[in-house]
């Protein structure tokens, strides 16, 4: 005879089911930062996000707010929106990184080779992968500027994981940052 108390619970089954996944798949926690100011900037950071969503084929998304932050760097341009992903993807740092490329290209990126900081219709950053360090001619990770820019500190910080390496850094930059008048960021309600 079968008792009640002999049989796994659905929240037992499904835990077991997701470390069972995580184990075997080796997933890895991706953060991605988006900035978009030409054009309907929140509508493409949305589309980044569900190609990305389909085409990485992530799990346990999760974004932050949008924000509206001022340009850094070169300043005679709009204001940009800005935005954060965690999703556990089972795909390297490099394959992620040739994924988002391609999302930038399709959603009708041209990058200004004499001009890294000029206006762009998507920009797709990945700022954390796992607690790795990557240091390649193509990818760097922690992202090499993140700690400079309250729009990726703010949204970063909603989203990223209570044990992460960089937790602490990432909140107290934020704190830093916040007194810096050339970095001004507003919630914006999508
Ligand atoms: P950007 O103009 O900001 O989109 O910079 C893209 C260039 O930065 C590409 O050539 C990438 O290979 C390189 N890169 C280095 N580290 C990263 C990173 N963590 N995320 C995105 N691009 C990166």
């Amino acid at each position: 005879m079968i008792r009640d108390n002999d049989l796994l619970s659905w929240t037992q089954v499904s835990w077991a089911y997701k470390l069972l996944v995580l184990g075997i798949m080796k997933m890895t926690d991706a953060y991605i930062g988006f900035g978009a100011n030409i054009g309907d900037s929140v509508q493409q950071i949305f589309d980044a996000k569900q190609q990305l969503l389909i085409r990485s084929g992530c799990v346990e998304p999760e974004l932050s707010a949008f924000y509206l932050s001022s340009p850094v760097g070169y300043s005679d341009q709009p204001y940009f929106v800005n935005a954060v992903l965690r999703c556990s993807v089972s795909i390297s740092s490099i394959e992620l990184l040739n994924l988002m490329q391609a999302i930038e290209v399709d959603l009708g990126r041209v990058r200004d080779a004499n001009n890294r900081n000029a206006p762009r219709t998507i920009d797709l950053d990945i700022l954390l992968y796992g607690n790795q360090v990557i240091e390649s001619p193509r990818l760097v990770v922690p992202h090499p500027r993140m700690f400079e820019r309250r729009f990726v500190l703010e949204p970063l910080r909603e989203v990223l994981n209570d044990n992460h390496a960089l937790r602490r850094s990432v909140i107290e930059s934020c704190y830093a940052l916040r007194n810096c008048n050339d970095q001004i960021l507003h919630p914006i309600q999508c």
